[in-house]
């Protein structure tokens, strides 16, 4: 029997969804078992509110009244309507990261986002702040495709080869502390998708070679579509593999290791759907996160950053139209902010991050009134030694020239 249709959200207008294109069971299983070194993190404890709950806006106002200057809320894009609302500075990961680092005065930074975000705000935040994650199970899917212990492997793997003194270790935002630090240790910088061709050409004058993790898309598509290097020049080095997968002499001849990471949102964006979507809406812009597959990017119209598909959309003239590769609450949230302009979702199937959409309003709730009650809750805290070489890698991405 075919699964029923439901419309969801306003970059839908044109595109109808198969509700059973959803796994609930993968949302389940996340948040469960007690990984605390994983950004799967840990499911959260306590009554929460019920979604349905009718006063539930009410409580946040209140709660959110109550901590006044004591708290800072920080939003990212991708995060849903009903949370961004209470956020005092929304943004993409560098854009918050920056808004922690420059607010001292906050007891409490309240990080609607993912793990990955709320460590580099604790990184980035005085000892005396705090910086809470509103449900533990908020993580990412590719910062957890690197974990230390692969990543030390594969250092010792170009040790061995006597290469790792001249390769530099350039590190997307999107990891875990860990991996930063393992950066900051070893000579290079963190990255973000705004500043990562910079952030690589530093790293070839400071090296022969660049290790690039996670994300293997972003990696490649800078190297070659905005260094210049060629597809041959990129290695994939496969965590699960012996060296890698590759050759020695793949390994000595490339320019750029991939790391076999990727997000599971962008991820999903296909060639097709950029065929079908020309094919169907004439005139039809694509702008898509640098994020997707190498044949997506190389085919779109514009490729940018969440904040500059923001600003690509609003700098965009009444009337153009927009098929947009990126996570779903940001597209549905720019479709209603410009109504006089086409935005439309890339791909014809449901694309949230699931694990953004963990923090919902009744998570967000439950925190605040925890605070307003004196209990502090699901703190992010560094371990010492990973926060001081993760600071240096962060350090040097915000010093880039
Ligand atoms: S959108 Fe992708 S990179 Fe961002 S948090 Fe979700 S899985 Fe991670």
């Amino acid at each position: 029997m075919p699964a029923k249709s439901i419309p969801i959200g306003l970059a839908y207008r044109d595109f109808w969804v198969d509700n059973g294109a959803m796994s609930l069971t993968d949302l389940l299983l996340l948040g469960q078992g007690q990984d605390l070194a994983s950004e799967r993190g840990v499911s959260c404890d306590g009554a929460l509110p019920a979604a349905s709950d009718p006063g539930l806006i009410q409580r946040a106002q209140d709660a959110r009244a109550a901590l006044g200057s004591r708290a800072m809320i920080l939003g990212h894009h991708y995060q849903r309507e009903e949370v961004i609302q209470f956020a005092d500075i929304t943004g993409d990961s560098f854009k918050l990261a920056q808004a922690a680092a420059e607010n001292s005065s906050a007891e409490y930074v309240l990080f609607c986002g993912v793990h990955f975000m709320a460590e580099s705000a604790d990184i980035l935040t005085t000892p005396e702040q705090k910086v809470i994650l509103p449900d533990l199970a908020a993580g990412c899917s590719m910062a957890d495709m690197a974990s230390a212990n692969q990543v030390d492997d594969c250092w010792q793997a170009l040790q061995n080869l006597g290469i790792a003194q001249s390769t530099i270790p350039i590190t997307y935002m999107n990891s875990t502390a860990a991996i930063k630090a393992f950066t900051g240790q070893n000579g290079g910088a963190v990255c973000t998708s705004s500043n990562a061709e910079r952030a690589m050409a530093w790293a070839f004058t400071q090296g022969e070679k660049i290790l690039f993790l996670p994300d293997q898309h972003l990696g490649r598509n800078t190297a070659v579509l905005k260094l210049g290097l060629k597809l041959s020049d990129c290695v994939l080095w496969n965590p699960w593999k012996p060296q890698g997968g590759l050759t020695a002499e793949e390994i000595r001849s490339a320019k750029v290791i991939l790391w076999r990471g990727h997000c599971s949102v962008h991820g999903r964006f296909t060639l097709s759907n950029i065929e079908q979507m020309r094919a169907r809406v004439p005139g039809v812009q694509i702008l898509v996160h640098p994020e997707c597959q190498h044949e997506v990017v190389s085919n779109a119209d514009v490729v940018g950053s969440t904040e500059m598909i923001i600003k690509t959309i609003a700098d965009s003239p009444s009337g153009s139209t927009w098929a947009v590769g990126t996570e779903l609450n940001l597209v549905s949230r720019l479709a209603a902010r410009f109504p006089d302009r086409r935005v439309l979702f890339l791909d014809k199937t449901v694309c949230y991050c699931s694990t953004m959409n963990r923090i919902d309003l009744p998570h967000l709730v439950w925190a605040m009134e925890s605070l307003v009650a004196g209990r502090l809750v699901n703190r992010i805290q560094v371990e010492a030694e990973t926060a001081k070489y993760a600071k240096v890698a962060l350090e040097r991405m915000l010093a880039l020239p």
